[in-house]
């Protein structure tokens, strides 16, 4: 992209944070220090740095300085959606994708990018790792869209569109013919975007956007779902990550249903198929990864790919609880993510932190060494996200050399008193109030808690009034898909009570009409 567009922010040519506390090594306290940056870089961190004059200082008393927090795995398009689900699992939410998303403008679209932009840079978010939909896939134009508005409101992110060339409804055999002939009409007329326009789509966004705003904004390939894709397209996305050189994400294994699918269509299970399709790699990303096998898990390791742990969203739909001490051990990159909003409500890294931490305890009650503590939780949202984006040398560390990510949180404040152990309070007790200031790429872009870049209360308008009209215009779409909910909660029972050699849940599956609990064990 042309370096003189309006949202290419001029570099500082150098700011210096001082008197702030920065983790010690082990991270159980802060230690003061200064933290200078030369234009987009972190040149030097420590005690009473010199600096040069017309440096811009930045008074950092009171405030722990915290590499920026980096998002695994999010959804721009969710956003509009936010609190719209309740009582829905994974399948009822992809029911409703048409619902949530059919008829948006391309402002509709950036609308809805900038407000998880400008959340999750208030909250201490610096990247993130955007999966951005539309029904039946972006237009060029709205996923030019969705970049710009990351571009204009100053966070860095790998941005890649999310498609999928068939509709969800064909994936599952048996549903349409359950259906009502009015359903059943419904269901049948939803059409997926040819191969050749999302290939076009995909290629194009890559680009013009790679490398866009001076480096902030990344792209990446993402066929959506493997058993919404056809062997022939998920070739082609492979095909483009390697000749591009950029990343591979999807959603892997999210659900039983998703993984029961995946051994009814290709006889082995979906991370088997993907290696078989040669899409595992250093440079591979799936998302969510809950119902994996022992093998699933070792060869994802061996193979030196990662995951994005979406701890808050799989509570929220009921997905299970995903195998992550296991993939850790095994060599497995776990970064740590949101989701969308519209699946775990915020995109705060804060509470995912907080919940990827918790959530180890239910799967190993006596075996606190297999917990993922504060330090486990931190390094997933720092440095081992990092990595999931293909940044893992530029970003999630305050070093010199890294880019100037970075995030000033007050621990004077009462949600922190007593201070008595560094990562412990981040972690478990820091709330996404404490965060000040945020600075990407050597631009302060949240200051006093304001976003700096952008007109937020113009945003959150605008927000509102695309989500009024959409729910409006939407409504026989809504109509549609709560009415297809029962049926499709009854074709799941099947998938749910099949036979996996693992098992994610935390309780019995009960069979709707039935009066037998099923469960099977690891
Ligand atoms: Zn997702």
């Amino acid at each position: 992209m042309a370096s003189d567009l309006p949202w290419v922010a001029t570099p500082v040519t150098s700011l210096i944070l001082r008197g702030g506390m920065v983790l010690n090594g082990r991270g159980d306290r802060f230690v003061q220090s200064d933290l200078l940056v030369i234009d987009n870089m972190i040149a030097e961190v420590g005690p009473g740095l010199r600096f040069p004059e017309g440096t811009t200082v930045i008074d950092a008393k009171g405030c722990a300085v915290l590499p920026g927090l980096v998002n695994a795995h999010t959804h721009a398009h969710n956003n509009l959606a936010r609190a719209t689900e309740d009582r829905w699992t994974l399948e009822d939410h992809i029911s409703h994708g048409p619902a949530q998303m059919a008829g948006r403008t391309a402002d509709e679209q950036r609308i809805s990018a900038l407000v998880g932009a400008i959340e999750m840079l208030k909250t201490g978010c610096t990247s993130a790792f955007d999966l951005f939909s539309a029904v039946p896939a972006p237009s060029p134009e709205a996923a030019d869209a969705v970049a710009s508005a990351y571009a204009e409101v100053g966070i860095r992110a790998v941005l890649a569109p999310s498609v999928s060339d068939l509709v969800f409804y064909r994936t599952m055999p048996g549903l349409v013919e359950m259906l009502p002939s009015k359903l059943r009409r419904y269901a049948q007329g939803l059409i997926a975007a040819p191969e050749s326009s999302l290939r076009d789509l995909l290629e194009g966004f890559v680009r013009r956007w790679h490398g866009a705003a001076s480096g902030r904004i990344q792209a990446a390939i993402a066929p959506s779902i493997p058993s919404q894709c056809s062997d022939e397209f998920m070739s082609t996305c492979v095909r483009l990550a390697r000749e591009y050189g950029v990343g591979l994400h999807t959603h892997l294994c999210e659900s039983k249903q998703q993984a029961v699918s995946g051994l009814g269509r290709w006889g082995r299970t979906v991370v088997s198929h993907l290696a078989q399709q040669g899409a595992l790699g250093s440079d591979f990303v799936g998302a969510h990864a809950v119902w994996l096998t022992a093998e699933d898990i070792q060869q994802l390791g061996h193979l030196g790919a990662s995951v994005a742990h979406n701890p808050a969203s799989n509570l929220r739909l009921g997905s299970g609880l995903a195998p992550i001490r296991e993939m850790i051990d095994a060599g497995v990159h776990v970064g740590l993510g949101t989701d969308g909003s519209a699946t775990s409500d915020n995109l705060s890294m804060f509470e995912a932190m907080r919940s990827a931490a918790l959530i180890s305890r239910v799967r190993f009650p006596n075996r606190t060494d297999s917990w993922i503590g504060s330090d486990a939780a931190w390094r997933m949202a720092t440095s081992a996200s990092a990595r999931v984006l293909g940044l893992a040398a530029d970003i999630g560390a305050l070093n010199p050399a890294r880019k100037a990510d970075i995030v000033l949180m007050r621990t004077d404040s009462i949600f922190t008193t007593p201070l008595n152990h560094a990562l412990n309070s981040l972690v478990y007790c820091a709330p996404d109030a404490c965060v000040e200031t945020v600075i990407v790429d050597g631009r302060v872009v949240v200051r006093d808690g304001h976003v700096t870049t952008i007109d937020e209360a113009a945003i959150r308008s605008q927000a509102q009034a695309a989500a009024d009209r959409l729910a409006h215009d939407n409504a026989g779409l809504w109509e549609a898909a709560d009415a297809i909910s029962p049926y499709l909660s009854e074709f799941c029972d099947r998938g749910l009570a099949a036979p996996f050699p693992v098992d994610r849940f935390a309780g019995p599956i009960v069979v709707t009409g039935g009066d037998s609990p099923m469960t099977e064990k690891l």
